[in-house]
């Protein structure tokens, strides 16, 4: 690359990837030009964390990453690594300030803080961002890409990176449009499906339930084997169930249900005593106070608002019966239900409500080292395009980060 004659890139997409994307590339002596849809950048970043940007994890690891071939993701991850992004960030000012499950934020506990400080480095590093460009067209002869926008508008340089992004949230800008372009250079598409997302079940008794919040373990079962678990505050919704523990299983649950088989989602209400130690209690509650209804005997021990459906699932149809009418069977019943309560999953909500894609251009045909397509020599994918998605805590964003600093670097030289 001569100094005269920077390498130019074209970044498809002004997300946290292809703003990475640009900033490396600049810093390596490239010429960078952001193509955004949106009317600006980053508008993604500021909702994440719920506006105060969990952007990385102490306990970076591929465990935490899925996907078809969730090992590609491995050398991005090696060489922008945890200690990096924190390096990057805190160079432009950014505090880093470490919580619960390894989840770290900006001091300033604000997203808007990280865009800022982005934005100042592409003024700094005279990266152009051009918005309202929304590219649905991408072709490439010889040497040079050209990008055209819906509203006819062109764009040409040596190097393309497409970091638009998945379907995930599509207000936010990501509709999907990405995988179009994608595909339009040859590449295939892994059927994408909404990830960190709630799930939905067809209980009737949701309603009355709504909002119920209670500290829980919960369980992906299929075929009668668990196949994924959580802990943590689960919350009722009018059509299913949310909480961080639900959504850090849905990308299970959405895999299983893709392939069309039934999902079960299993629910500890009390999840910090044994089977028998629950039964002790519960018998002794009853045993002091036998002339109570069953509903009212679990006041002060469970929520009000679950109770009745608590019962019915457990098979008692008389629920204000009096508790020294209960039969051994039903005690058992009750005990069991506690700690094995087992609803059908019948979807997860929408991309409106997802996080994240699962899903996305097929690994196999992008170079792990460089992020350059295989197919297409020149151009570079990066951040949520890929099949490569995040378990909840700060690990799509640094899949964001790790994928934009490789695609960015590599295609900064011809
Ligand atoms: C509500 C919410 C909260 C989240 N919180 C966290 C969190 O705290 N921590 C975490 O790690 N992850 C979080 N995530 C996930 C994380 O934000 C994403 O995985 C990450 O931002 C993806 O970055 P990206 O650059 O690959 O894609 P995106 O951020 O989706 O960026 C893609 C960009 O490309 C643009 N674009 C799309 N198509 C075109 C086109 N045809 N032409 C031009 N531009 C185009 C879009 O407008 C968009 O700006 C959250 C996601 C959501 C929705």
């Amino acid at each position: 690359m001569s100094f005269n004659h920077p390498t130019t890139v074209l970044v498809i997409g002004g997300g946290a990837a292809g703003i990475m994307a640009a900033i490396t590339a600049a810093r390596e002596g490239a010429a960078a030009t952001i193509l955004e849809k949106n009317e600006r950048i980053g508008r993604k970043i500021l909702a994440t964390g719920n506006g105060r940007c969990n952007l990385t994890n102490t306990d970076l690891h591929l465990k935490h990453y899925h996907g078809q071939n969730p090992k590609f993701a491995y050398t991005a991850l090696t060489e922008f690594n945890y200690q990096n992004t924190i390096d990057f960030f805190a160079n432009l000012g950014i505090m880093p300030k470490t919580e619960t499950g390894g989840k770290v934020f900006p001091f300033s506990g604000q997203a808007s803080s990280v865009l800022d400080v982005l934005r100042f480095e592409m003024e700094q590093r005279k990266i152009i961002v051009i918005c309202q460009a929304d590219i649905n067209k991408i072709k490439k002869t010889d040497n040079n890409f050209y990008a055209t926008c819906k509203d006819g508008r062109k764009f040409q340089a040596n190097r393309l990176i497409l970091a638009a992004g998945g379907k995930a949230s599509p207000n936010l800008g990501s509709n999907g449009s990405g995988f179009s372009l994608a595909q339009s250079l040859g590449h295939h598409i892994i059927e994408p499906f909404p990830a960190l997302v709630r799930l939905q079940l067809a209980e009737s008794f949701l309603k009355q339930v709504q909002g119920f919040k209670f500290e829980g373990t919960a369980e992906i079962i299929v075929d009668n084997k668990a196949k994924a678990r959580a802990t943590g505050e689960i919350l009722f919704t009018a059509n299913g169930i949310s909480g961080p523990p639900i959504l850090q299983l849905s990308r299970k649950a959405g895999e299983y249900l893709q392939k069309q088989l039934k999902v079960w989602l299993k629910l500890s209400l009390i999840n910090h005593l044994s089977t028998e130690q629950l039964e002790q209690i519960l018998l002794k509650r009853w045993h002091n106070q036998p002339s109570q209804s069953l509903a009212f005997s679990f006041t002060g021990f469970i929520h009000k608002r679950i109770i009745p459906a608590m019962l019915k699932a457990a098979g008692i149809e008389d629920i204000n019966k009096k508790v020294s009418n209960l039969s051994s069977k039903e005690i058992k019943q009750i005990a069991s239900i506690l700690q094995d309560w087992r609803f059908q999953v019948t979807g997860t909500d929408s991309w409106s409500a997802a996080q994240v894609t699962a899903g996305g251009v097929a690994v196999n045909e992008v170079n792990p080292q460089t992020l350059e397509s295989k197919k297409v020599k020149g151009l570079y994918l990066a951040g949520e395009i890929l099949d490569i998605d995040g378990d909840c805590g700060g690990y799509n964003l640094q899949w964001a980060w790790s994928s934009g600093y490789i695609a960015g670097k590599n295609a900064a030289f011809v």
